[in-house]
C-alpha cells in the first residue's frame, strides 16, 4: 500500500477520491498555505495539511510520495518548484488531463525522479503568427503579424526532435495566431505526436475555421490524441452548438472557454518596473515558449520584438536578439536552462509590477501601441 499526499483539496479532493485505486492510500490533501499550519479540517475522511507540515511527514516516512493533478499545466511548474524547495523529490504527475465527468486514470502517473531526464511541464509554440480574428491587445501580438508568417515544418521538427531527446515535455500547445490558418496543420500534428508519444498535445484555436476543416483533419486530431482548446470569443458563439456536436461525433476531446469578455494590458512602456516583482505578479511566467531554436520564459519575451519593430519604439533599452535561451548552446545543460526559465528576465521591467489592467475584448484591425500599455488612464 502506498501512502501519498495529494496536492489540492475540496473539488480536486472529491474528484480524486472517486477514482482512487485500493492500493493507494490518500493520507493527506495538501494546500500551500505559506508557513501557517492549517486548522484541522477534513475533506471526506482525509485531513488537509500545509506544505510545512508535509515536509515533516515526508521526512518521517509517513508519506511515500506526493501526487499532482492540475487542470492547467502551467500551474504545475509552480507546484513542483514549491515541492522541490520543500525537499520532496518523489513526485507523481498525471500525464494527461481528463474531460469533465471522466475518471482519473491512476496508471497514467509518471514519477519525476524516474523519468531519467529533466522535464518541462508546459511548452507552447506558434505554428502561425498571424490570426483571422485580430483581438485588441493579443498577448501573442498576432495582429502585428501576417497570416503568412508561419513556423516552417522543418524547423518545428528540428527543434522538437532535439528537445524530445533531452527533455520530457508534459504538455505541448500548438498555437498562434490561429493555427488553422496553416494549411499543413495536419503535418505539424503528426510530427508532434511522432516525436512526443507521451505528451499531452493541444491545438489552441479561436474555432472560426473549425467547421470548414476537412474530414482528414478531424481524423488526424483523433488518431493523434490531440485535445482542442477553443477560445470562445463572441464571433464563434453562434456556432458553438454546431462545433461541439461535430467534435462529439468525431469523439475528439475539447475544452471550450466561453464568451471571453476581458483582456489584459500588461506593458509598462517606461520600463522601470522591478523585474522580480513584475515576474511574481505575472500570470504568463510559466508559459515557456519555443521559437526558432530558443526557449523563452513567456510569449511576451519571444514576440515583443514585433511590437518594438511595428511601432518603431526608439527608446526601448533592450536588444530582443539577446532574449531567450539557445537550445543548441552546448555549454548549457537542461537543468540549468530550466533554472533560468524560472527566473525573471530584463524584459520583465516592461511589465506592470502592480498586476495587469483589464479591458473589454474587441477586434482591432488597425492596432495602436496603446492597446497593450497599462496605466494610461
Ligand atoms: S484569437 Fe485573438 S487572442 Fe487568439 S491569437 Fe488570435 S488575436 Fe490573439
Ligand atoms: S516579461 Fe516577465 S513579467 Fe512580462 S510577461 Fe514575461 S514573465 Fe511576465
Amino acid at each position: 500500500m502506498q501512502n501519498i499526499a495529494f496536492w489540492g483539496s475540496k473539488n480536486t479532493g472529491r474528484f480524486i477520491l472517486k477514482s482512487c485505486p485500493e492500493d493507494i492510500n490518500v493520507k493527506y490533501f495538501l494546500v500551500d498555505n505559506g508557513e501557517e499550519p492549517l486548522k484541522p479540517s477534513k475533506e471526506g475522511k482525509v485531513p488537509v495539511i500545509s506544505l510545512t507540515e508535509l515536509k515533516e511527514k515526508f521526512r518521517e516516512g509517513e508519506i511515500d510520495s506526493v501526487y499532482i493533478y492540475t487542470y492547467t499545466r502551467y500551474t504545475l511548474s509552480g507546484i513542483i518548484r514549491k515541492l522541490k524547495g520543500a525537499g520532496i523529490d518523489h513526485i507523481g504527475v498525471f500525464r494527461h488531463r481528463v474531460g469533465l465527468g471522466e475518471k482519473l486514470d491512476w496508471t497514467d502517473v509518471v514519477f519525476l525522479d524516474e523519468l531519467g531526464k529533466p522535464f518541462l511541464p508546459y511548452l507552447q509554440i506558434n505554428i502561425v503568427d498571424g490570426c483571422n480574428l485580430n483581438c485588441k491587445g493579443c498577448a501573442h501580438f498576432a495582429n502585428l503579424f501576417d497570416v503568412s508568417d508561419i513556423t516552417p515544418l522543418s524547423e518545428f521538427r528540428k527543434d522538437l526532435e532535439f528537445l524530445s531527446e533531452r527533455v520530457h515535455i508534459f504538455e505541448l500547445r500548438m498555437m498562434g495566431g490561429e493555427p488553422l490558418l496553416n494549411k499543413d496543420v495536419i503535418r505539424y500534428i503528426e510530427t508532434a505526436r511522432e516525436l512526443l508519444p507521451d505528451t499531452d498535445l493541444r491545438l489552441v484555436t479561436n474555432g472560426i475555421l473549425l467547421l470548414k476543416q476537412p474530414e482528414e483533419f478531424f481524423d488526424s486530431v483523433k488518431k493523434n490524441k490531440v485535445t482542442l482548446d477553443i477560445s470562445g470569443y463572441k464571433p464563434i458563439l453562434p456556432y458553438q452548438d454546431k462545433i461541439t456536436s461535430l467534435l462529439k461525433e468525431y469523439e475528439i476531446p475539447y475544452v471550450m472557454t466561453l464568451n471571453i469578455g476581458k483582456f489584459y494590458k500588461t506593458i509598462n512602456i517606461k520600463g522601470d518596473s522591478d523585474e522580480d516583482r513584475a515576474y511574481e505578479m505575472c500570470a504568463q511566467s510559466y508559459c515557456t515558449h519555443l521559437r526558432r531554436g530558443k526557449l523563452y520564459i513567456c510569449p511576451m519575451e519571444a514576440l515583443f520584438y514585433r511590437y518594438v519593430e511595428h511601432f518603431d519604439i526608439k527608446d526601448f533599452s533592450l536588444d530582443p536578439k539577446e532574449f531567450g535561451i539557445d537550445i543548441y548552446d552546448s555549454s548549457l545543460d537542461f537543468d540549468t536552462v530550466f533554472q533560468k526559465l524560472s527566473e525573471s528576465v530584463p524584459l520583465c521591467r516592461y511589465c506592470m509590477e502592480s498586476g495587469d489592467e483589464l479591458f473589454d475584448w474587441a477586434v482591432r484591425e488597425d492596432p495602436e501601441k496603446e492597446d497593450w500599455i497599462a496605466g494610461l488612464k
